[in-house]
């Protein structure tokens, strides 16, 4: 059922509209922390997070939640595939479809990826090979066939990622257990911001995120929850609100707010008040759903 409406409902790359030169972002899974297949998250989608976003000829993936398999599925087509993962950190939630991911089972691909949460000692590497370990899974990622090179880095680098087309991604640390990092991606005169998992401090501003999204066209941001449900249940658990969004966005000038990293706890009809409400704080934002697509 879940495989049927997603095929319903997203836009094949192969017939979509990939700009030739352009910039796109289109969302392949919004949903936080666990997947929710089922009738109440069909409209906004029950996959986690994965976003694919297209710079001209060049692909970008953002995090290899569960909706990566859907895009995987329809980039087997566009093999020979050379593209980057950015990876906001590793918790399951946001790697878990990697090891479904049918490009990486094509030896003519070729993939970096991309991660800068890591503590000293730990690559993102040997994260992936243990999460990839029996008895919790069965075949490590030796498996994959296609060429695959792991780039760690510091959350705040400026990565070296094809400057020659213009493309420039600038990264900034989150505020996360086990940490996180948000991304800017800017190309053809716009910009692009993926700040997700990060949680806020009432009150005060988060400088690193603020620093990131200056002036961007479109901020994704992390609104898990509602600052009523924050302030009651979830303080600590690492995650932000729509209102803290909107906070910022304002701040920082911001032309588009994407709302997105949705509680699995949130149906549709509540996804639905969530985007009202969120509209008419700050027009033009909008809430992420699978299928979406954004051309900054
Ligand atoms: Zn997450
Ligand atoms: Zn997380």
């Amino acid at each position: 059922m879940q495989g049927a409406r997603v095929r319903a409902t997203v836009v094949p790359v192969s017939e979509g509209n990939t700009p030739g030169d352009g910039f796109l972002v289109r969302f392949w899974g919004v949903r936080g922390s666990i997947a929710t297949p089922g009738p109440a998250t069909a409209r906004y989608g029950g996959n986690t997070s994965s976003i694919e976003v297209r710079c001209g000829a060049r692909l970008l993936l953002l995090d290899a939640g569960t909706g990566i398999r859907y895009l995987g599925g329809a980039l087997v087509r566009e093999a020979p595939v050379d593209a980057d993962f950015l990876f906001t950190h590793t918790h399951f939630d946001h790697v878990c479809g990697l090891p479904f991911f049918k490009p990486f089972f094509q030896p003519e691909n070729r993939f970096r990826l991309w991660a800068g949460h890591l503590d000293e000692g730990l690559t993102l590497h040997r994260v992936l090979r243990e999460f990839m370990m029996a008895p919790l899974f069965p075949v490590p990622p030796d498996v994959f066939k296609a060429a695959i090179e792991y780039r760690d880095f510091r959350g705040g680098d400026t990565l070296p990622l094809d400057r020659a087309q213009g493309i420039n991604v600038r990264t900034a640390r989150l505020n996360h257990p086990n940490g996180a990092t948000g991304y800017r991606i800017e190309y053809a005169g716009k910009s692009v911001c993926y700040i997700t998992d990060t949680e806020h401090v009432p009150g005060k501003p988060d400088r690193n995120v603020l620093g990131l999204i200056e002036g961007a066209d479109i901020v994704i941001y992390d609104c898990m929850y509602t600052d009523e449900e924050y302030a009651r249940a979830y303080v600590g658990w690492g995650h932000s609100t729509w209102q803290e969004a909107v906070r910022l966005c304002k701040a920082a000038r911001v032309k588009k707010l994407v709302v997105f990293h949705h509680d699995p706890d949130h149906d549709d009809d509540r996804m639905d008040a969530i985007g009202r409400e969120v509209a008419a704080a700050m027009p033009g934002a909008v809430v992420a759903r699978e299928g979406m697509t954004l051309l900054p």
